[in-house]
């Protein structure tokens, strides 16, 4: 079976290579290396049924060649950050929404069967009913990326609907862990390695939210793939649980074993425009259909905090 992965150079994209080829299926990584990273995947390069292609989503007859063959595709690829798509408008509604129709359209026109779809949290906005389940509405993002991704939930479901494609969409909540990139442990962790005796955080601290490590996230995805059945399956992806700011701070610096850090907090509810202060998304429908998170989310935060000091924390070299 070939399975398609865009983004598989990237943070949560290159876990689920790791594990699509474990399982022995042929796998074609699609990725551009804007952010993602070819030591993610070198493990792989040599080894028959593996391909990586350094190519743009966004070039759409490349795309088209290098899909055809392929049974599914996981669309993992995109601009992951909210604040880029805040700085410069047109980030989130190219390498989203055109990129998003280019994947759908590629599959149309190559007969791929199934396409696996990254959302997020940020399509439900400020939801109004914690913890959100699916089915809530109306969905308002207040980023471009939020609302780029719900216009591209929007045409998985169309070319669903209208070209026969199985969909799987899972909204995540925020993702942590090894290879991560970007977030907020790798964004504290690198101002502790600009200055380990003051750290600036964004916000008032209060903040709540929920967090999964990525290779629970990818679990989860192929739980979902392999047992929703549904032409168009669309599920959360999260900890029932939610940990502040200020939580997450402490269990970095103990992780890190840092002392005497002057913690100095901007203010204000948000992090930055766009950001969602408090959520927490419903996991009772993959609960339902037999799978569940297995770490709470300070749980997830001090095992990623561990890795990621690992990786990254320059006092530790
Ligand atoms: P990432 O930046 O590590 O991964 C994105 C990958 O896509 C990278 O390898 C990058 O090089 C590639 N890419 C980007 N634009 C491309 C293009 N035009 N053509 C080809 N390749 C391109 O980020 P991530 O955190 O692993 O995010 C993966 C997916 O999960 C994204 O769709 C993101 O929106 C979604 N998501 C992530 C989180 C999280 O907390 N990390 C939360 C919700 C949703």
């Amino acid at each position: 079976m070939g399975r398609f992965v865009t983004g598989g150079a990237g943070f949560i994209g290159s876990v689920l290579v790791d594990r699509l080829a474990a399982e022995g299926s042929d796998v074609t990584v699609y990725d551009n290396l804007s952010t993602g990273k070819e030591a993610f995947i070198s493990q792989h390069i040599g080894s028959s049924g593996f391909r990586l292609v350094k190519a743009d989503v966004l070039d759409f007859q490349r795309l088209l060649k290098e899909m055809e063959g392929n049974d599914v595709v996981w669309h993992i690829a995109a601009n992951p950050d909210i604040r880029k798509g805040t700085e410069s408008t047109r980030v989130d509604l190219e390498q989203n929404t055109l990129a998003t129709y280019n994947v759908l359209e590629a599959a149309r026109k190559t007969g791929v069967k199934d396409v696996v779809f990254s959302s997020t949290s940020t399509i439900y906005g400020r939801a109004k009913v914690l913890p959100t389940p699916e089915d809530y509405g109306p969905c308002l993002p207040i980023s471009l990326y939020g609302a780029s991704k719900l216009a591209c939930e929007g045409l998985v479901s169309a070319y669903s609907e209208l070209y026969g494609i199985n969909g799987w969409i899972f909204r995540f909540a925020n993702i942590i862990g090894r290879r991560s990139t970007h977030g907020i442990l790798y964004d504290l962790v690198e101002k502790l390695n600009v200055n380990p005796a003051e750290l600036e955080v964004l916000g008032d601290g209060n903040q709540r939210k929920s967090y999964m490590l990525v290779e629970e996230c990818v679990d989860g995805m192929l739980f979902g793939y392999e047992n929703a059945k549904d032409r168009l399956n669309y599920f959360n992806l999260g900890a029932d649980d939610q940990i502040t700011v200020r939580r997450i701070v402490e269990v970095l610096l103990e992780e890190t074993g840092l002392e005497d850090v002057d913690v100095k907090y901007t203010g204000g509810e948000s992090g930055w425009a766009g950001d969602v202060p408090v959520f927490l998304l419903s996991a009772r429908k993959m609960q339902e259909l037999g799978w569940k998170a297995k770490h709470s989310s300070e749980e997830a935060i001090r095992e990623a905090a561990r890795t990621v000091a690992k990786e990254h924390l320059k006092t530790r070299e």
